[in-house]
């Protein structure tokens, strides 16, 4: 049995940036991480970037991104399904996070080209997600923070509301656990969302989540979300809002991360299973609707799609980290990725048929669309004519679930009855869903999990000395 202050549940950027926090008011604190030290950090490995609000331009972040901008920014990609006051706090708050995240050895650079283009409002880790872990790690080590790795919150002992004691299972992938008892004052959950627990993905999206990849970490399987509603906290958003991107189809169940996405969809056709397609390839710029293909390609058969190319578009986007099948016939190239050649071929001749000749430009909205086709091709649309042609294959990847704990603007959970609890806090994907009920900004992952991480250590130290 130990004691501390402040036990913290997680070991990524939610979790780092509370426990800072609550050092800093004073408080002895815990993480207790279920990774493993190689695997540690969750979701937070691979991120980029984190989206922030300044005045003026500070040399890295090149202009101006006022709150009222962000907000308007928000209020768009969740078309208001947001509490208010938790995101315009979140906004307002996240102008502090370059000082706050650089006096805890956070080393930022310059965006990089690519195919989003967030100089303006994203700050970018130097070293990416997993140096600014390190720096925090780091920072909090030299704080005296304790860290358990290999460790799992397994029991949580809540009575009126009140936080007493957690059960953490120490080497609980092994064949011998230890089960220790662990009290603290106050207690914060920081360990992320349920996306990589199949069976309860499966109670929102019923079979189809058995072909949904996992982008991030395994260990975010929602066991302490679980503990948590079933003492009594309010839920907020439902389960099968998420953030879904369409990825490789051959990218790793688990951890496959930034590398597996591709960016050729607008640069051709999606075919399904069936050898159909079934939604406008060039809608809009690749930045802009990427993110509604992860849910495009989950509502097909099978939860697959595959996207065909010519020799014309192959230079054009970022090259895959699997190479694409290679063919010199459709047909071919049909046969090599399981579809039918003779529909494949009838559906690259309807839409061979229906482009309309003109200039391609592929940085503009060009004037290359489809006419009496459904569904269209606005934009991009070139036959399908110049051997070899490629093939890659998409499935849906989950990136992060937004279903989490109501928390108010201290990040005290909320219980069912309306009260806050004295001494249970949360911060990061577990509660993203109280600012995205739906939709997504790149880069408010990082932003939510800071402010709320900061929030909560900050309030979990004084509830300690209440
Ligand atoms: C591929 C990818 C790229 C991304 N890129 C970006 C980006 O550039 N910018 C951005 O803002 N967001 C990005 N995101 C989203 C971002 O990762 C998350 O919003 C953010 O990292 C959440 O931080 P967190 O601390 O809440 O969760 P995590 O970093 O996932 O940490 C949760 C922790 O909880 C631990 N845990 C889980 N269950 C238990 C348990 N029972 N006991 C103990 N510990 C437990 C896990 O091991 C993990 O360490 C990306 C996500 C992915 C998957």
């Amino acid at each position: 049995m130990s004691r501390y202050d402040v036990l913290i549940a997680g070991g990524g950027n939610a979790a780092l940036c509370a426990a800072i926090a609550a050092t800093k008011g004073g408080a002895s604190v815990c993480i207790i991480e279920a990774a493993p030290k190689d695997w540690r950090g969750g979701n937070t490995r691979h991120t980029r970037n984190c989206r922030i609000a300044h005045n003026e331009s500070n040399g890295i972040l090149t202009g101006p991104y006022p709150v009222d901008e962000f907000w308007d920014d928000l209020q768009r990609v969740t078309k208001g399904h947001t509490d208010e006051e938790l995101a315009l706090l979140t906004l307002e708050k996240s102008a502090e996070l370059w000082d706050f995240l650089s006096d805890n050895g956070v080393h930022f650079q310059p965006s990089l080209g690519g195919t989003l283009s967030l100089g303006r409002t994203n700050a970018f880790f130097l070293g990416g997600g997993r140096s600014m872990l390190n720096a925090l790690y780091i920072t909090a080590e030299d704080m005296g923070v304790t860290i358990h790795y290999d460790t799992c919150i397994s029991a949580l002992e809540i009575e009126n509301d009140f936080f007493t004691a957690a059960e953490a299972t120490h080497n609980w992938q092994t064949d011998t656990p230890q089960k220790d008892r662990i009290e603290a004052r106050s207690f914060v959950a920081a360990a992320g969302g349920f996306e990589a627990n199949i069976e309860w993905l499966k109670e929102a999206w019923g079979p189809a989540a058995e072909n949904f990849l996992i982008r991030g970490t395994p260990y975010n399987t929602g066991g302490v979300l679980r503990l948590l509603l079933d003492a009594g906290v309010q839920r907020v958003g439902e389960p099968d809002q998420c953030h879904a991107v369409a990825v490789d189809g051959r990218a790793p169940k688990f951890d496959g991360g930034i590398v597996t996405r591709l960016d050729c969809v607008p640069f051709g056709i999606v075919l399904n299973a069936q050898g159909q397609r079934f939604y406008d390839e060039g809608e809009d710029f690749w930045p802009k609707r990427y993110a509604i293909w992860g849910r495009l390609v989950a509502a097909q058969p099978e939860q697959i799609g595959h996207v065909l190319i010519d020799a014309k578009s192959f230079d054009l986007f970022m090259p895959s980290v699997f190479p694409p099948e290679k063919a010199d016939t459709l047909e071919d190239l049909a046969a090599k990725i399981g579809l039918d050649p003779a529909t494949t071929r009838a559906s690259v001749n309807a839409f061979n048929a229906a482009c309309i000749p003109g200039d391609f430009d592929h940085t503009i909205h060009d004037e290359c669309h489809t006419v009496g086709l459904d569904p269209p091709k606005s934009h991009w649309a070139r036959p399908l004519d110049t051997p070899p042609y490629y093939a890659y294959t998409l499935r849906p990847g989950i990136t992060f679930t937004y279903m989490g704990v109501r928390v108010n603007r201290d990040a005290r959970m909320v219980m069912t009855d309306g009260k806050a609890s004295p001494n249970l806090f949360a911060a990061g994907e577990i509660m993203a869903g109280n600012i995205l009920g739906q939709g997504y900004l790149a880069g408010i992952g990082m932003t939510i999990g800071s402010v709320f991480g900061r929030i909560a250590g900050e309030q979990a130290a004084k509830a300690v000395q209440n």
